[in-house]
């Protein structure tokens, strides 16, 4: 899942030193003044306990990050690490997972071991315009 800032917000800014990920922006849009790059967000929450007026809620349009959905969260990855979008594989733009005891990142979905997608990286890759 990702975070969502509702037009709710007024525009404080309290939310973006909050956020770890640096995952928070003004805003493109004319719902709220801020708002949240999802692909970035890994749901830790620290924005929305921030949000003086409870902006800030999850966006059920968005795959969940390290829990419901997440492989790394099932029993065959358990223990691996990602990127957590920070950073991406060169070649499909996916994010990068690390095995225990490895010392390198490999992409889900291209390395022929895994063959799995992070399904918010999935989405994202499927929601960009086509080139
Ligand atoms: S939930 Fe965490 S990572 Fe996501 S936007 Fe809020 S502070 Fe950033
Ligand atoms: S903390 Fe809440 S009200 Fe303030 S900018 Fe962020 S979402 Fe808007």
């Amino acid at each position: 899942m990702s975070f969502w800032i509702s037009p709710a917000c007024h525009g404080c800014g309290a939310c973006v030193p909050a956020c770890p990920r640096g995952a928070i922006h003004p805003s493109k849009g004319y719902l709220a003044s801020f708002e949240i790059a999802s692909v970035d967000c890994n749901d830790c929450t620290k924005c929305a306990i921030v949000c003086p007026v409870d902006a800030i809620g999850p966006d059920p349009d968005w795959a969940v990050c390290r829990g419901r959905g997440c492989p790394l969260t099932g029993r065959r990855l358990s223990g691996w690490a990602c990127s957590e979008a920070g950073a991406r594989c060169e070649h499909c733009g996916g994010s990068l997972w690390k095995a225990p005891d490895a010392d390198h990142w490999i992409c889900a979905r291209c390395d022929a071991t895994t063959r799995v997608a992070c399904p918010k990286i999935r989405k994202h890759l499927a929601d960009r315009p086509a080139l």
